[in-house]
């Protein structure tokens, strides 16, 4: 048989990595130290935890695909990377499926990876543990194609007996995988947002929505996995602050199974390389009735929020 394709390759070691991350992100918190920076001032903090992962995500990527572009949260020398940071496995259930066929013939210098080595890290400081998921988002020709989304403390609440952790991935054309796919409630609108990073500007968009219920939990990640599992109608967040690293592996694992991600205004998001990382005009995301939520956004909160 010939040898997997490239993109199927770099999912299934993305998945074994983002499975060395969790357990990263679980040692530092049993370990008591997490070593807390705010980075910008405004609740944008960074841990241990957020350090060590993203140097085990981008030197074992780099290491077994050297000419894709990895682009990681946050700033670090690789120079640093001891060799217990790197991991070297990939899931076989992933190399067994057929890469589609439109992304057969990908090269390593057409992917660019975006790494978010710890997604809720001020809901992490805080103990609410299930909050916080590694993202591994892979991207060619400017479109989210991959992803994967590792929840280190899924079931952490569940008694001693439950597995901890789960990883999720999913491929454009394949599908995603590692969680049951449910629908929101009909006839209801359920919306989830920020816990951490609010505004006005956030409260009244939501307002406007008139939904029945809001869920405010922290991550980008844990949000889209809100909308797969059912447990909400709409992910709304006017505001910038969200990057492109938040976006992409939630982005492709929502498209693999029908969503939609834009903007506040509907534009998707792009992300080769040379993009500004900064999701400067919000998030709108859904599983279904993406339409029933964008045509319902102010334009006075359009008119805030510059692409
Ligand atoms: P949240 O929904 O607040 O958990 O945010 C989702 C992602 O966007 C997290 O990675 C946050 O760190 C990031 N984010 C959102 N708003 C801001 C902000 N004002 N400053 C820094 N990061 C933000
Ligand atoms: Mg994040
Ligand atoms: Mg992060």
């Amino acid at each position: 048989m010939a040898s997997p394709a490239l993109l199927m390759r770099v999912v299934a070691s993305a998945y074994t990595v983002a499975e060395k991350a969790a357990t990263i992100v679980r040692n530092v918190m049993a370990a008591g130290d997490l070593g807390i920076v705010d980075k910008t001032g405004d609740n944008d903090l960074q841990t241990k935890a957020d350090r060590l992962v993203q140097m085990s995500i981008c030197a074992s990527l780099a290491q077994k695909f050297p000419k894709v572009t990895i682009i990681g949260e946050e700033e670090l020398s690789t120079d640093e990377v001891t060799e217990e940071l790197i991991e070297d496995g990939q899931c076989e259930e992933i190399l067994k499926k057929t890469c589609p066929a439109q992304y057969a013939g990908i090269k390593e210098e057409e992917l660019v990876i975006w790494v978010d080595p710890l997604d809720g890290t001020k809901e992490y400081t805080e103990g609410l543990l299930d909050h916080v998921t590694v993202l591994i988002g892979i991207a060619y020709e400017g479109k989210a194609i991959a992803g994967v989304i590792n929840q280190p403390y899924y079931n952490y609440e569940a008694g001693a007996d439950a597995v901890l952790g789960r990883t999720i991935w999913g491929v454009l054309g394949i599908g995603a995988f590692g969680f049951q796919l449910t629908e929101a409630p009909a006839g209801k609108h359920i919306v989830v947002t920020t816990r951490s990073h609010s505004s006005t500007l956030v409260n009244d968009c939501i307002s406007a929505l008139n939904p029945d219920s809001v869920i405010r939990v922290g991550g980008a990640g844990n949000k889209i996995i809100q909308l797969i599992e059912g447990k909400a109608s709409a992910y709304v967040f006017a505001s910038p602050g969200c990057k492109k690293w938040d976006t992409c592996a939630p982005e492709a694992i929502l498209h693999a199974v029908g969503g939609k991600i834009t903007d506040i205004h509907g534009n998707s998001f792009q992300y080769n390389k040379e993009v500004k990382h900064m999701n400067s005009a919000g998030v709108l995301a859904t599983l279904r009735n993406y339409d029933y939520y964008a045509s319902r956004i102010p334009n006075t909160v359009k008119q805030s929020l510059v692409p």
